[in-house]
């Protein structure tokens, strides 16, 4: 019987807990934190939605996939007050957004709708200046207590005020030293976010942290009256728990944990875009806030699958046609992190796809999707290994 240990206790982490647990396989899930879901994972409301990009891409299908996949998830194990399938309005609020959606209206008739703005602010339940795309599946969901749930299972531990310092081979296993023990396990699936640098199997990956501000304000008479999300570059949600999401900020190189008034009110301003009849009615209102880091990677891609051993890879290179099978793969360790601004929608595929994988089965996903989101694709592009980068799995 294999066993595994999971790094991280944020959606990457519990969804891939759950993944290998439901698959027989004992799972300790090791977060430093007193609880789960304290940071990115942290937010009350998650916005659950594919963006697409006008030219088909490899981007899409993730996103369609793991858009569908959360769905999934979240009917067959979430209570159905922790999550709402409301809709989302992606509102056409300039020339270069309609002409994207003018496009994508006619890949994706099945999953949109066009509308113009009165059917917009119909459908939305407040004044919109502007139509948009229509997507009625997408919605909000709970983050944290999908991390509760989905780590909540007989055969997962939960290690919580438990830092993991490295990960060794040790006899046949990994060996997980942690600030309080040492745990040994067949699988070990990193799912640490941008702290996945501190190991050393992770040294060649490329990530960076992206500070990301939301804010808070209580239901005004107007705002009460949303039924819909509604998005341009920001977004704003419809009362949960009596009070409105609305964001975010994007910031690179910003390491302060502090809620940052200037952020506060560039979020504000968001929302004379998205209706400015919400605008004037939640303008002056007592703003909360809170502040997380997305884990970006150079090519907005995930990471998801099994290392190689990057310093042998380097002392020894392959020729360029080798068969990836014979890389000096690290056999049982793996990777499932960068999932950026997306994570409800990537994070769990890409856990149901590591826990495959790490039993034998099939890949779900498409051999190009699987390598373009191989942990290994930084080494290998830097030792001009390209095209193996792209056919890792064929
Ligand atoms: C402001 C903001 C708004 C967002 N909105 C959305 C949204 O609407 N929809 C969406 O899909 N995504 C959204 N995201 C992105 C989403 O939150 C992330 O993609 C997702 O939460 C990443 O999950 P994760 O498990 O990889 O990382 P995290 O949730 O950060 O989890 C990593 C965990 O690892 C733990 N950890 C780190 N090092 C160690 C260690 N050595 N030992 C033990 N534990 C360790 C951390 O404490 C943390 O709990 C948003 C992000 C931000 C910041």
């Amino acid at each position: 019987l294999k066993t595994a240990i999971v790094i991280g206790g944020g959606i990457a982490g519990c969804s891939t807990a759950y993944a290998l647990a439901k698959r027989g396989i004992p799972t300790a899930l090791i977060e430093r934190h007193a609880a789960l879901a304290q940071e990115a994972s942290g937010n009350p409301v998650g916005v659950l939605y594919p963006k697409l990009s006008v030219k088909p891409s490899l981007s899409d299908q993730l996103q369609l996939q793991g858009f569908d996949f959360t769905k999934q998830l979240l009917a067959t194990t979430l209570q159905a007050t922790h999550f709402q399938l409301c809709g989302l309005l992606q509102l056409a609020h300039n020339q270069s957004e309609l002409n994207k959606q003018l496009v994508l209206i006619k890949q994706y008739p099945a999953r949109l709708q066009l509308l113009d703005s009165q059917q917009a602010s119909e459908l939305a339940g407040v004044p919109l200046s502007f139509g948009g795309v229509f997507w009625s599946d997408a919605g909000w969901l709970r983050p944290s207590k999908l991390c509760e749930v989905l780590s909540d299972h007989a055969l997962i531990q939960v290690v919580t005020a438990d830092s993991a310092l490295s990960i060794l081979q040790n006899a046949g296993k990994w060996r997980v030293q942690s600030e309080h023990q040492s745990l040994d396990a067949d699988i070990v699936v990193i799912c640490n976010a941008a702290d996945l640098k501190q190991f050393s199997q992770c040294q060649d990956i490329s990530i960076t942290p992206v500070r990301g501000q939301i804010n808070f304000a209580l239901p005004t008479e107007v705002s009460r009256g949303l039924k819909t999300i509604v998005c341009t570059d920001h977004f704003i949600a419809p009362a949960v728990d009596n009070i409105h999401a609305f964001g975010t900020s994007y910031a690179r190189n910003r390491t302060d944990a502090s809620l940052c008034e200037e952020d506060t009110q560039s979020n504000v301003r968001a929302l004379r875009q998205l209706s400015p009849a919400l605008y004037e009615s939640l303008k002056n209102s007592t703003f909360t806030g809170r502040v997380a880091w997305r884990t970006a990677t150079q090519d907005y891609t995930p990471l998801a699958g099994e290392l190689v051993d990057a310093t042998a890879l380097r002392a020894s290179p392959p020729r360029y046609n080798a068969d990836p099978k014979t890389l000096p793969w690290l056999k049982g360790l793996f990777v499932n992190a960068g999932h950026g601004s997306k994570g409800m929608i990537t994070a769990p595929l890409c856990a149901e796809f590591i826990a495959g994988i790490a039993c034998g089965e099939p890949s779900i996903l498409a051999p190009r999707l699987a390598a373009k989101m191989s942990p290994n694709r930084f080494v290998l592009r830097d030792l001009g290994l390209k095209l193996m980068a792209q056919t890792l799995y064929g």
